[in-house]
C-alpha cells in the first residue's frame, strides 16, 4: 500500500451537486499509515479510507466522492444505508441479537420459510460466510452417502478457474492453484475439469463421485457464465451417477443476475445450493438451502455455527428478500444488466487496442482488457482516480457488480467515468 497519496479530484459530471472535496487535514495520512502497519497485509488496499456511504455513493475521510459499482463485491445488495435496512438492524439489535442454536430465535425461523419458499428448496443452514456455506455444503453432500453405508464416496468434481473460498477446504475446491500455494497438501478427494467441457465431466465421473460443485457464473475467475446447456447436462450426468449437484451461488444468488438464484436462467435444480454475499445487504450471514432427502445427513452433533442464523443477521436477510419484491430488483438486474452490457459492449469498441469485450449476466458483468496490453491493476486504479469503484476478476477483468438498486443514469455515469480512465491509460 503507497505510504503517502496525491490530493485527487475528481471530474464531476456538471449533474452532480457535491461541492469539490476540502483541503487534506492529515486524517487521511495517519489512518494509513497505521492500517500498514497494524493490519496484516493480505490486501491490496486502495490509497484512501472510506468513511461513509448512501446508495451507490460513497465517501472517503477526507470527503472524495466515488461511485461504488462494485458493492463490497456483490454484497451491498440494497446500496448503503437503505433505510429499510437500517430501520430493521436497528430496531432488532434493541430486541435480540444472539442466542445461539441451542434456541430458535423468531427471525432465523421465518427467514429459513422464506429463504426456502424463495428458492424452492425445502431446508436451510446458516453462517456468517461464503466458504462456511460451501463447507456446510460439502460436509452434507460427503456425509449423505457416508451415513448411507457409501464410505469411499466423497470425490468432488469441481472446474478450472472456480472459486469456493479461502479456507483450507474450500480453496482445495477453488480451481486456482495459486490459491493453495504454500498452505500444505490440499484437503483430498477433489478433481478439476475445464469448466464448460462435458465430456471432462463425463470422463471424470465415476462411483466414487459424490457430488459436482458449480458456480453458475464464474465470478472471480472472470465473469464466465456457463455455456448454454452445460448445467442441464451437469444435471443429467448427476442424476444418471446418482451424485448430487452442488451450485455455489454466493456471488450470482440473491438476483444478481436477474433471477434469484444463478441457475435459474437454465431451469435447472440443485440438490443443495450456498449463499452468501448480497443475502443480509452486507450484514455477514451465508446460507446452505437443500433438498429434504439431504436433511438427515447432517444431524446434532455433526456441525453447526456460534453465530450462525443469529437474530439480527435473520433480520437483516429477511428485509432484502422483502425489498428485492417491493422494488422489484431481480427483474430490475435483469433490465439494467443488458442496458450496463450494451454500453460496456459500446465503451470495448471505443477503445479497440484497449479492450476485447465484456461478458456477463444481469448485474454480474465485466469489461474484458486485452491480454498483456493493459495492466488491470493500473486501469482500475486510473477508474478509481475519476471516482468510480470496480474489482478485477479472472486477471483482466474490470468486474461491475454494483447495488440492485444502481439506476440506469448511474450506471451511465460509472462507464462514462471508466471511458475517460481508459482515455488516460490510452494517452499513458
Ligand atoms: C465470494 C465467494 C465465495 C467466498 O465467500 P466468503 O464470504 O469470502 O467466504 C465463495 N464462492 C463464490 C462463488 C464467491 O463469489
Amino acid at each position: 500500500m503507497a505510504a503517502t497519496t496525491p490530493v485527487r479530484t475528481h471530474d464531476q459530471p456538471p449533474t452532480t451537486t457535491h461541492a469539490p472535496a476540502p483541503a487534506p487535514t492529515g486524517r487521511e495520512e495517519a489512518l494509513l499509515a497505521t492500517g500498514a502497519r497494524r493490519l496484516l497485509g493480505n490486501y491490496r488496499q486502495a490509497p484512501f479510507v472510506l468513511a461513509r456511504g448512501e446508495g451507490c455513493r460513497v465517501w472517503d475521510t477526507e470527503g472524495r466522492e466515488y461511485l461504488d459499482l462494485c458493492a463490497g463485491v456483490a454484497v451491498t445488495a440494497l446500496g448503503h444505508a437503505h433505510p429499510a435496512l437500517v430501520a430493521t438492524i436497528a430496531a432488532q439489535a434493541g430486541r435480540l441479537m444472539h442466542v445461539s442454536n441451542y434456541f430458535y430465535n423468531e427471525e432465523n425461523v421465518l427467514l429459513a420459510d422464506e429463504l426456502c419458499a424463495a428458492t424452492g428448496f425445502d431446508r436451510a443452514f446458516f453462517c456468517n460466510s461464503g466458504a462456511e456455506a460451501n463447507e456446510a455444503m460439502i460436509k452434507l453432500a460427503r456425509r449423505f452417502y457416508w451415513s448411507r453405508g457409501e464410505k469411499d464416496r466423497y470425490r468432488i468434481i469441481a472446474f478450472h478457474n472456480s472459486f469456493h473460498g479461502r479456507t483450507i477446504a474450500t480453496i482445495a475446491l477453488t480451481g486456482t492453484p495459486a490459491y493453495r500455494e504454500g498452505f500444505g497438501p490440499p484437503a483430498a478427494g477433489v478433481t478439476h475439469v475445464p469448466f464448460g467441457d462435458e465430456a471432462a465431466v463425463r470422463e471424470a465421473m465415476g462411483p466414487d463421485v459424490c457430488a459436482i460443485l458449480v458456480e453458475p457464473v464464474q465470478g472471480e475467475g472472470g465473469v464466465t457464465a456457463a455455456p448454454p446447456g452445460f448445467l442441464r447436462a451437469l444435471r443429467t450426468m448427476c442424476d444418471e451417477a446418482g451424485a448430487l449437484l452442488l451450485l455455489d451461488e454466493i456471488q450470482t444468488g440473491m438476483g444478481r443476475t436477474g433471477t434469484l438464484l444463478g441457475c435459474e436462467h437454465e431451469g435447472v435444480k440443485g440438490d443443495a445450493a450456498s449463499l452468501a454475499k448480497g443475502l443480509a445487504g452486507g450484514f455477514p450471514i451465508g446460507a446452505m438451502v437443500c433438498s429434504e432427502r439431504l436433511a438427515g445427513a447432517l444431524p446434532p452433533g455433526t456441525h453447526g455455527s456460534t453465530f450462525g442464523g443469529n437474530a439480527l443477521a435473520s433480520a437483516a436477510a429477511r428485509t432484502v428478500l422483502a425489498t428485492l419484491r417491493s422494488e422489484d430488483l431481480i427483474e430490475g438486474a435483469r433490465r439494467k444488466g443488458e442496458h450496463l452490457g450494451r454500453k460496456l459492449a459500446a465503451l470495448a469498441a471505443k477503445h479497440p487496442a484497449l479492450c476485447e469485450g465484456e461478458r456477463g449476466v444481469g448485474l454480474l458483468r465485466g469489461l474484458v482488457l486485452r491480454k498483456d496490453v493493459v495492466d488491470p491493476r493500473v486501469a482500475l486504479g486510473k477508474a478509481r482516480d475519476e471516482g468510480v469503484l470496480l474489482t478485477i476478476a479472472g486477471g483482466r477483468v474490470l468486474r461491475f457488480t454494483p447495488p440492485l438498486v444502481v439506476t440506469e443514469a448511474e450506471l451511465d455515469e460509472g462507464v462514462r467515468r471508466l471511458d475517460l480512465a481508459l482515455a488516460h491509460l490510452a494517452a499513458g
